[in-house]
């Protein structure tokens, strides 16, 4: 079977300033403050590995995690193995993971702007919504964690967060639109820095947002060992943190929102 290769965003001087300008400029600011630290795991595209294997982990902690599916993945394989299906999304919500949107097509958002990447939004959330329960589809995040501003700004009334792969911790205010997050995979200094990252978390009582694709033992590079994920997963309950989907989290953290840098 034939499969794509990676996608790489454009390393261009003003695709590298639109990127880092939707990192500091036209935010929406939210307050975080949990009375404990609070860690939430996303999968994003989601890989049938991650369905099975990764939910399978947090569960067994007692915990639920984050699904940032693209329905246009359905049916086909990646570099990243065996993507999720419709089925497989129906298994997600009966066991209480939440469904986030991640786009039908997974385009570079930032580069097409906001009309076309609206319109495959709403697709992806036209052939997902019939699978939640009547839940909403709440909380996006960039393919390739490409942000623009006028992106920012036309998913301000859509979602109630966009994440980013800024490498930060979440404690007093935050971009809801371009939210920080720590990509994890096997690499031993992604790992230690996951590690660490955690535990400053766990120190600062602040929340952390780690993302990862597939959950298997030959591990892509942007994906996790099993054994590394259920690593990090004890680190969080044995550090008293709360593992929590992004909604659950926000309401942990009694969020409040008003608009930053406009
Ligand atoms: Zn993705």
């Amino acid at each position: 079977m034939m499969i794509e290769r990676p996608y790489q965003v454009s390393m261009r001087l003003e695709a590298r300033i639109r990127r880092k300008a939707a990192q500091f400029f036209g935010g929406e600011r939210a307050i975080w403050m949990g009375d404990r630290p609070c860690v939430t795991f996303g999968f994003d595209d989601a890989p049938m590995s991650a369905v099975e294997t990764g939910a399978a982990i947090l569960e067994r902690a007692g915990a639920r995690g984050m699904f940032y599916l693209c329905a246009g993945f359905w049916g086909k394989t990646t570099h990243f193995g065996e993507m999720a299906g419709r089925a497989a999304v129906e298994r997600l919500v009966v066991a209480g993971h939440e469904i986030g949107c991640h786009s039908a097509a997974h385009w570079d958002c930032a580069a097409i702007g906001p009309e076309p990447t609206l319109a495959d939004l709403d697709d992806n959330r036209r052939r997902l919504g019939p699978l939640l329960s009547g839940a909403r589809l709440q909380h996006f995040a960039y393919p390739f964690g490409s942000a623009s501003l006028p992106l920012k700004r036309a998913l301000s009334a859509r979602f109630v967060t966009a994440r980013g792969v800024r490498r930060d911790l979440i404690r007093g205010g935050f971009d809801r639109l371009n939210m920080p997050a720590l990509l994890v995979n096997s690499a031993p200094d992604c790992m230690a820095k996951a590690k660490r990252a955690l535990q400053s978390a766990i120190a600062r009582r602040a929340w952390v947002i780690f993302f990862t694709h597939d959950v298997r033992e030959q591990a892509s590079p942007w994906g996790v060992k099993p054994g590394d994920l259920a690593d990090l997963v004890a680190q969080a309950t044995d550090g008293g943190a709360r593992i929590a989907t992004m909604s659950e989290a926000l309401a942990l953290g009694q969020t409040a929102s008003a608009r930053l840098n406009d």
